[in-house]
């Protein structure tokens, strides 16, 4: 999942300016995931907004504001009490809020969420699941024990550690406060071939596969009908605060 988390209060009362009426719309899937989305953060935001006198105009969830279409159709759909609002808040990731820019509302479009980046989805404190991907292009993870060395290393260093690393022992040359995560990497990972690897990538090699899918795009009219069905995603919203 993509893993988010509320901006300051002071950046979302800057973000909304002077709007009054606001509509929110609600990721049902991963923001629902992390309790920042869905109908859980619909209320903390209804909350927040309530303490700022601000009319929240509509809140719905959207099974996934990442899709273009999905967040056209709930757009569409609402599109009487919309422009009947000053602003909407999309309460999802990045991927969301373009969505949403995507489809010109025609008013401002509000993120109250930052993107911290994508992990697994887990009750349990693991150091894999907290070095969430930031996306950095060629990936090393299989390399690494599964732990993102660009996002737990301060000198992000992705194919083996800093210049540094023997003489600090445990400790991180950089950042004394926290433990070297490459002592980590170097037992679960396999740095050896984490160094090949990285030849690979500066290598021509490293240019991507490009399959043929062109013929199992499916046609835009399917597309917005499927985007109509997703666009009422109540029973998806239950079923995750379910298994979370
Ligand atoms: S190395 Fe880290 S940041 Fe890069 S793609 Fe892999 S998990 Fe994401
Ligand atoms: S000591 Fe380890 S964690 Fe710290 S900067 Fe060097 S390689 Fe990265």
């Amino acid at each position: 999942m993509v893993k988010t988390d509320w901006k300051s209060e002071e950046e979302i009362r800057y973000s909304l300016g002077n709007a009054e009426k606001v509509a929110i719309l609600s990721c049902a899937a991963c923001a629902n995931l992390c309790d920042t989305g869905g109908s859980v953060g619909i209320h903390i935001l209804k909350k927040l907004l309530k303490g700022w006198n601000k009319k929240v105009v509509f809140s719905s969830c959207v099974t996934a504001c990442c899709s273009e279409e999905i967040m056209r159709q709930a757009l569409k759909r609402h599109r009487r009490k919309l422009s009947r609002s000053d602003a909407l808040i999309v309460l999802s990731c990045a991927s969301g809020i373009k969505s949403a820019c995507m489809c010109e509302t025609g008013i401002p479009v509000i993120a109250v969420l930052d993107t911290l980046g994508i992990t697994p989805i887990t009750n349990r404190d693991s150091k894999l699941a907290r070095s969430a991907c930031t996306t950095c292009d060629h990936c090393v993870l299989i390399y690494t024990g599964g732990i993102c060395p660009l996002t737990e290393c301060p000198a992000k260093k992705k194919y083996g550690p800093c210049k540094d690393y023997p003489e600090h022992g445990a400790r991180c040359a950089v950042n004394p406060d926290i433990d070297c995560v490459w002592k980590d990497i170097e037992k679960a990972g396999d740095l050896p071939a984490l160094k090949r690897l990285e030849q690979l990538h500066k290598a021509e090699g490293a240019a991507r596969f490009r399959p043929d899918i062109v013929g199992w795009k499916s046609p835009s009219l399917l597309r917005s009908v499927a985007g109509k069905i997703a666009a009422r995603p109540w029973i998806l919203d239950k079923f995750i605060r379910f298994i979370n």
